[in-house]
């Protein structure tokens, strides 16, 4: 029953990025139907009337959410990462990259872009508030204060320090940047996620059951479970990685030598294996990293005469895990190097497979 809930649809795709909600979003659709529906209901007498502009009013509130996503989205693609897709979440959603954020100033632009979002549309409704109170229409008068204050609260909520909310990700960016281990920050700040999806949950039932207030107390208790849930799976998927060993999640590496011509390697190579990232060996010896993107940068004149040696990237440490080091290292160098790949490399420094950030989403 839950995994069916969990399942998730795609809604839209905007500028090609899908835009996905999972099955629990109908309860919260219902739910915020019914909370506006009852509060519209006190000012007019039909029932059918008040149904449909609760429903109006969820609607909107959705599309304030998804602009909230797609603020993240827009900063995103201006700082060069590219966007997978936009998952909603009652509390805000999240926006996935195929490479997190390289620094933490990246990360605090692209965070701070959906609170931003939301404050302005806050405002944005607040000031229709202002007209519609003057022009005395009541009914629309409370959408729009409700549609403010929903907005207003869905930045408050995103800026608390806890991961996956947006101020968490800023507090694990700092705190990576203060020279902590990226599993460890992400760990730590993940528990303050857990903190406050409780609070929310307790909160939730304090307003429901002593101040009587039942529909924001389980709207409360919604937005609680959903953020415990997620912050529970990030730090399981860390936690489990410390203990399984790289080489059951790598892959075999595609033979290349550093000695091919880049001609040869666009020839050969290329067509039999899409991939983004190359591991570049002598013999067996790691060497380095070819990135496509470099390989597409070289003019086609000098494909002949250049080898992969001068197009690669020189290994460095950044690069490569060891063999005997967890998978969580490996995920913690592959979201931070910048081209979400790492050589594997024996004792010895053989190189002995590859892992990208697709193996682990598979693993995972
Ligand atoms: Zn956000």
């Amino acid at each position: 029953m839950l995994r069916l809930l969990k399942r998730q649809m795609t809604l839209a795709t905007v500028s090609g990025i899908p835009v996905r909600v999972d099955h629990r979003w109908i309860l919260v659709l219902i739910l915020m139907t019914a909370i506006t529906a009852a509060s519209i209901q006190s000012l007019n007498q039909h029932l059918f009337g008040s149904i449909i502009l609760g429903l109006a009013a969820t609607c909107l509130f959705f599309l304030s959410i998804f602009l909230h996503e797609y603020a993240h989205a827009v900063v995103a693609k201006i700082e060069g990462l590219r966007v997978v897709e936009i998952v909603l979440h009652p509390f805000g959603g999240l926006a996935r990259f195929a490479h997190p954020p390289e620094t933490a100033r990246t990360e605090f632009r692209v965070a701070i872009a959906g609170p931003a979002a939301s404050f302005a549309l806050a405002l944005l409704f607040a000031g229709f508030v202002a007209v519609s109170t003057y022009l005395k229409t009541d009914i629309l008068t409370l959408i729009l204060f409700l549609l403010s204050l929903t907005n207003l609260l869905v930045a408050i909520f995103n800026l608390l320090p806890g991961y996956p909310l947006d101020g968490g990700r800023v507090l694990r960016a700092y705190l990576w940047k203060q020279g902590r281990d990226l599993n460890e920050a992400t760990i730590l700040t993940g528990r303050c996620g857990q903190v406050i999806s409780i609070g929310m949950i307790v909160l939730g039932l304090v307003l429901a059951l002593v101040q009587g207030e039942y529909f924001m107390g389980l709207w409360a208790v919604i937005i609680g479970a959903f953020l415990l849930d997620s912050a529970t799976a990030i730090i399981r998927e860390v936690g489990s990685e410390e203990n399984i060993r790289v080489d059951s999640v790598m892959m075999l590496p595609v033979p290349v030598s550093s000695d091919l011509t880049v001609q040869r390697f666009i020839d050969e190579v290329l067509p039999m294996h899409r991939r983004t990232v190359f591991t570049v060996a002598a013999g067996d010896r790691f060497m380095g990293m070819l990135i496509l993107e470099d390989v597409k940068a070289i003019p086609s004149d000098r494909w002949r005469a250049m080898t992969l040696q001068d197009a690669m990237r020189k290994h460095a440490s950044e690069h490569f895990v060891r063999i005997e080091n967890s998978v969580a290292d490996a995920r913690s160098l592959i979201e931070s190097n910048g081209i979400g790949t790492v050589a594997v490399v024996s004792d010895d420094g053989r190189l002995v497979g590859s892992i990208s950030a697709g193996n682990l989403r598979k693993h995972a």
